[in-house]
């Protein structure tokens, strides 16, 4: 007998990527940011008062709403704070799903998906991605009440064009929570469809491109009913009063944001480059990251072999990603050290 509701106690839960407690390592697993915030958000933590810890935050975090809507010319009805975007996923996911109403979404993708709708006890339709990641027709058909499409795709980090995704949502009874965590990298985006339709919910994280991974904070785009359903499911003060003031010193920086973005999708262009003269296959990505595949299919040998040396990308033992490594774009140096381990790594190999 367990104490826990059934899907509960037979939950594996999530597993995020390995946080090694050592600092002289070289992390390029979770995707973080390699430069720091912008120094503006240090100027303000520095300027934090007793007060506002004393007392409980505002419940909507209505500084950050003005200046996110100021960002992207909407209105603060249109914005809602997130303790990180994740949070934002288990919000939708209790506020639209439950046993008779799935969730659906392509695969492979995000895996905290399949985690959080197990929790709420809702059934998860997996549809299969073609092996280009563009949209799979089955999709609209699997007539899910919430319909997640990850774009940019983790682990792909292929971009699905605007146009695609506002058919889809045109065709959906249910609603599209588009995930556009790694957006900032990317050449466009969807918050056009936020005027136009109804259904349309657009996920933002400061984790990637703000480099605020720490802060937790992300926050939702989407028509004004929608906002307003998903305020009565949100904890009250679910975003605290330090990271609502950092979170609108880092929004409001949108030039120190712009550069430190250009000057990972440069390393981005560059580590690709780097990763083709070794041999690796390394599709254009539109994210923070590269999934480079191993030609050999070997990735997971490489992968033990770059831990041995305290480098640390990502490896997923699943069916169409085990002969691939998904590598976070570091700076120049991480990268170069990246490479030059890999070097090592495939002419041993050789020999
Ligand atoms: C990082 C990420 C998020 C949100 O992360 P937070 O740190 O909670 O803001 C959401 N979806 C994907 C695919 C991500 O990679």
């Amino acid at each position: 007998m367990s104490y826990f509701r059934e899907n509960i106690e037979q939950a594996k839960g999530y597993q995020p990527g390995f946080q090694p407690k050592q600092t002289d390592v070289l992390k390029l697993n979770t995707n973080e940011n390699p430069y720091p915030p912008s120094p503006k958000v240090l100027e303000v933590l520095n300027e934090i008062k007793q007060e506002q810890l004393r007392r409980y935050p505002d419940p909507v975090g209505e500084q950050f709403r003005l200046a996110a809507a100021k960002v992207h010319g909407l209105s603060p009805d249109n914005i809602m704070c997130c303790n990180g975007g994740d949070e934002l996923l288990t919000i939708a996911l209790r506020a639209f799903c439950d046993r008779d109403r799935p969730v659906a979404y392509p695969v492979p993708t995000y895996s905290l998906y399949p985690v959080l709708a197990n929790l709420q006890n809702c059934k998860a339709v997996e549809v299969p991605f073609d092996t280009d990641f563009t949209l799979p027709p089955q999709l609209a058909a699997a007539g899910a009440a919430l319909t997640i499409v990850c774009n940019p795709n983790a682990p792909s980090a292929t971009f699905i064009p605007v146009s695609g995704i506002a058919s889809l949502a045109d065709e959906l009874n249910g609603v599209l929570l588009i995930d556009e965590a790694y957006i900032d990298f990317a050449e466009d985006n969807c918050l056009s469809l936020v005027a136009d339709l109804d259904n349309v919910i657009i996920l933002r994280s400061m984790s990637k491109g703000y480099g605020l991974a720490g802060l937790r904070f992300g926050y939702a785009v989407a028509p004004p009913p929608l906002i307003a359903g998903l305020m009565k499911v949100k904890d009250s003060y679910n975003v605290n009063a330090i990271a609502i003031a950092l979170a609108t010193a880092a929004i409001k920086d949108q030039s120190y944001f712009r550069k430190n973005v250009e000057t990972i999708k440069k390393q981005r262009k560059r580590l690709a480059e780097n990763l083709r003269a070794l041999n690796f296959e390394v599709p254009e990505s539109s994210t923070n990251f590269l999934l480079a595949k191993s030609k050999d299919g070997k990735a997971g040998e490489i992968y033990d072999k770059l831990v041995q040396r305290n480098i640390y990308v990502r490896y997923f033992d699943l069916p169409t990603l085990s002969d691939k490594l998904r590598i976070t774009v570091g700076t120049g140096e991480q990268n170069d050290k990246l490479v030059s381990a890999l070097k090592e790594i495939l002419s041993n190999k050789e020999a």
